[in-house]
């Protein structure tokens, strides 16, 4: 049962859960059996039990038909005298379904007799909805056990949803002649009222986290609990203490009902209000205050409730016989609220799906009527102006109504992005800028500088301490590192690789979330990139999925402010990848087939095409263009010496260091194995011979390191060829050109390579 050091209650749970089903059901099924015991006896009232006085009538039953009135006293039954509801139990427990029955009732100053016919119609609706909130309740109350995040407020809304599936499912406690049952039953509702006080306000005291209040004063939230049994306690005894004649002292029933009715409840309803209404005006994170807002919004409906009763009370007034059953619906919303503010929280964002929501639904709503307006006023006109009759009225109609028709869409769209950025600029902002990010991307050209800019424009737009973008290679399912952003322990060594667990389960876990990931829950499912979560403190990861493998991994870092991310960002991630996915892929693809994987400049193909360009560019309007033809000097004793792969890198490095001396506009590629083709528009040979100077004497410095201690350098000769102005050459032009320096290249090396020569050779 242990696990990751914490106890694993899986099973506890699951073994708690179906007890407590297993009970409400039971308990429901004897529901079903007192009713259909009740049924014969029942004239459909409720009368108060101490003095008989009737307090409400039911529709269409016997006793409203019979003629009795709410607040009428009831003094006799059949000719026998009643007191109290235990003696007319004693008599109503004989009654039979269609036999007459004589209510002698006080009414006003005078009394009347009246004929009741028992007997009611099984109660379905009220049994049914009973069912239904039982099983609603316990469903809420399951998922949120079953959760596997270790919170304790799971076990509270449990209980809160257990407690009240078993209020609902107890027997009726007006059982006619079963004092019994009734009063068991109406113990039990006592305790499971006291115990959904403490449990529903320490609930509401620890959303979205432990209130200030309860921080400071920690006993309070025993206090919650003793308060609630304690007065469902004083009550149950006070109900005893009358209803079997204890006689103990001070227990009153009217004390009971007093502190339950004018303490108990408005005391409940005001430390949820305060609780939950402090959180969502001043909780620190705006998150937190959305949550503790929705859950609010939830107990609002019996927040009324609880304050309408104690004011109908207050007044003397009985409440609606109708409000008993819509009871439970009253109460459905909270753990509803609850459950949707602490789980499934993320999946929306409250706040703006309910501003959005309101002010679109005001805003459709408002159009519609415009629509329907214009269309009556528009055809009205319409035929007014032309006459005619119904005819063509129903014509114009039609056309006005096509018309608006096609203008309602377009309409809509721009009032909503009207009211977007006149409403919700943060959102709308933010929104724009990451489109605008997925769509310049690509004009960034390569993929290490698309890399850098995604993960910088990312860390400025939602404000990140870091941030990284790792390639999967597609053969080898090695992670790479391309750019990362944050402090320097978190950016990744470049040469450093991360081999993702080969084999398909993990592998297409990546590829098939294809949404942004909780860092945690990847960190469970591929316990491999625990250490890379670890060095970028990734609070999300997001799967770049190209067109069917992973392309790489996203990892987005916390906020500097610490918040948390909203759900509209997270979406926003989403459509990110899901955009940029295709573009590193696309580019990468380019890039294998246009640039060089050793050396990283133009393969040779693409630098002829490049060249082709250029020449025609330079022929049409006269223009310079000088051609180059490098090759480092005596490198297969590198090779010889060193071995390929330091040789390698030499090459890698030269081209590097040439390119580092070359204008954006020159290019340069990779012509064979150590030879470079060079491309320098708008120059001519003097230049040329310049800008390769530089490269060439800086070459010469740099000090490379093979496998023994000794440094040794490299030198480089080149060739360089220029169009002449007047020069008109044909399609040929490109081979001409390059032999030409090729003639020069060969010129160097034959004066004692390291230098410069041009053609034409002198
Ligand atoms: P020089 O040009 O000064 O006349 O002498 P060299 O030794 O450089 O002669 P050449 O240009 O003919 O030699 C080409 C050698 O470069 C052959 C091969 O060993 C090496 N070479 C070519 N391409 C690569 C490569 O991609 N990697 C490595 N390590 N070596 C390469
Ligand atoms: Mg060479
Ligand atoms: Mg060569």
């Amino acid at each position: 049962m242990e696990r990751n050091g914490r106890y694993d209650t899986s099973k506890i749970r699951v073994a708690v859960v179906l007890l407590v089903a297993a009970f409400a059901l039971l308990i429901l099924v004897s529901q079903w059996w007192w009713h259909q015991k009740n049924v014969s006896h029942v004239v459909g009232m409720i009368i108060s039990l101490d003095d008989l006085k009737v307090e409400a009538l039911a529709p269409d039953l016997p006793a409203a038909e019979g003629g009795i009135r709410v607040g009428d006293v009831i003094l006799a039954l059949n000719g026998q005298a009643v007191h109290n509801g235990k003696e007319y139990d004693a008599i109503a427990v004989g009654f039979e379904p269609g036999e007459p029955a004589t209510f002698l009732v006080r009414r006003g100053e005078g009394t009347r007799e009246l004929v009741i016919r028992p007997g009611a119609p099984f109660p379905w609706v009220r049994f049914g909805g009973n069912i239904f909130i039982v099983l609603a309740y316990m469903g809420i109350g399951i998922i949120a056990l079953l959760q596997p995040l270790p919170d304790i407020r799971k076990w509270l809304l449990f209980i809160f949803t257990a407690a009240i599936a078993l209020e609902f499912a107890l027997p009726p406690v007006d059982i006619i002649g079963r004092p019994l049952v009734s009063d068991v039953a109406f113990m039990i509702y006592l305790l499971l009222s006291g115990i959904q006080f403490g449990v529903e306000v320490h609930l509401a005291s620890s959303i979205p986290e432990r209130h200030p209040v309860v921080k400071r004063h920690p006993w309070l939230v025993r206090t919650f609990y003793m308060v609630g049994l304690a007065v469902a306690g004083y009550f149950g005894l006070a109900y005893l203490n009358v209803n079997l004649q204890w006689s103990l002292p001070y227990c009153e029933l009217i004390y009971g009902r007093f502190l339950f009715d004018f303490v108990f409840f408005p005391l409940w309803a005001m430390l949820l209000l305060y609780f939950l209404g402090s959180q969502a005006l001043w909780f620190p994170d705006p998150l937190g205050r959305h949550q503790s807002g929705l859950v609010l919004l939830g107990i609002f409906p019996w927040l009324i409730y609880a304050f309408g009763i104690t004011i109908l009370n207050l007044r003397g007034l009985d409440e609606p016989f109708w409000l008993n059953d819509i009871f439970a619906l009253i109460l459905f919303p909270f753990p509803v609220a609850v459950f949707v503010a602490m789980y499934r929280y993320q999946l929306f964002d409250i706040q703006l799906v309910v501003r959005r929501g309101l002010v679109y639904s005001a805003l459709t709503g408002a159009m519609v009527l415009i629509f329907y307006a214009s269309i009556g006023a528009g055809s009205f006109l319409l035929s007014q102006l032309f006459g005619g009759g119904q005819a063509s009225s129903i014509w114009l109609f039609a056309g006005t109504a096509l018309l608006l028709g096609l203008l309602f869409q377009p309409l809509r769209s721009s009032f909503q992005n009207f009211i977007d950025v006149r409403f919700f600029p943060e959102q709308h902002a933010f929104r724009k800028r990451m489109m605008d990010l997925a769509s310049r991307l690509p004009a960034h050209g390569k993929v290490p500088r698309m890399g850098r800019h995604l993960v910088a424009q990312l860390q400025k737009i939602f404000d990140l301490e870091t941030a990284a973008l790792y390639l999967r290679e597609p053969v080898t399912n090695l992670l790479s590192p391309l750019a990362a952003v944050g402090p320097s322990e978190s950016a990744a060594p470049e040469t450093e690789l991360w081999l993702l667990p080969a084999g398909d389960p993990e592998d297409n876990y990546l590829t098939r979330i294809q949404k942004p990931l909780k860092a945690e829950r990847l960190r469970v499912r591929i316990p491999e990139l625990a250490e890379l979560l670890e060095r970028h403190r990734a609070q999300y990861v997001v799967s770049l999925v190209g067109s069917s493998a992973l392309i790489g991994l996203l990892f987005i870092g916390p906020k500097t402010t610490g918040e948390r991310f909203r759900a509209d960002e997270v979406e926003m991630l989403d459509y990110l990848a899901r955009h940029i996915s295709f573009v590193f892929e696309n580019a990468r693809l380019y890039e294998s087939a246009t640039y060089d994987s050793l050396t990283g400049i133009l393969r040779r193909e693409a630098a002829f095409e490049r060249l082709e360009a250029e020449l025609r560019r330079s022929v049409r309007y006269d223009r310079p263009l000088t051609v180059g033809m490098a090759d480092l000097d005596n490198f297969k004793q590198v090779n010889d010496r060193y071995g390929h792969p330091v040789g390698d890198i030499t090459l890698r490095r030269v081209a590097t260091a040439i390119a580092a001396d070359l204008r954006s506009s020159d290019i340069m590629g990779r012509y064979g194995g150590e030879e470079f083709l060079l491309i320098f528009p708008e120059t001519n040979l003097q230049d040329a011979v310049d800008v390769s100077d530089r490269f060439r004497s800086r070459i010469e410095e740099i000090e490379f390191r093979g496998s023994d201690e000794n440094p040794y350098h490299i030198t480089i000769s080149v060739g360089l060829a220029s169009l002449a102005v007047d020069e008109k050459l044909d399609s040929a032009a490109v081979e001409i050109l390059v032999r030409r320096a090729d003639e020069a290249l060969l010129k160097a090396k034959a004066d004692g390579r390291n230098c410069i020569r041009t053609y034409p050779l002198v």
